[in-house]
C-alpha cells in the first residue's frame, strides 16, 4: 500500500460505490473499516439471506437424493458459489 491508502480514500467518499450519497438519510456504516452505507447494507443483507435459502434448497434437494450428511459440510464447494465480501 502507497502513500494513498483504502481508508485515506474512503475518508474522502461523499457517495458508495452504488452512488448512494453519504449524508444523513443514508449514514455511512463502519464495519471492518470498510465504509458501507445503508442501503448497500440492506442489498447485502438481502443477497445473503436468499443465497441461504438457495443452499438450504440444494442441501434438502442432495439429501433427497441419498447424499449422506457427512458429505454436506462444505455446501458452497458442493455448489461451486464462492463466497465474496462485498464491503466498500
Ligand atoms: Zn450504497
Amino acid at each position: 500500500m502507497r502513500g494513498i491508502g483504502l481508508a485515506a480514500n474512503n475518508a474522502r467518499k461523499t457517495h458508495c460505490k452504488n452512488g448512494h450519497p453519504f449524508d444523513e438519510h443514508n449514514a455511512h456504516i463502519y464495519r471492518n473499516r470498510a465504509r458501507i452505507c445503508r442501503a448497500c447494507r440492506a442489498a447485502y443483507s438481502n443477497r445473503q439471506y436468499h443465497a441461504k435459502r438457495e443452499r438450504m434448497k440444494a442441501v434438502s434437494l442432495l439429501l433427497a437424493g441419498g447424499v449422506a450428511v457427512e458429505l454436506l459440510v462444505d455446501v458452497d464447494a458442493v455448489m461451486g458459489v464462492t463466497a465474496r465480501r462485498e464491503d466498500g
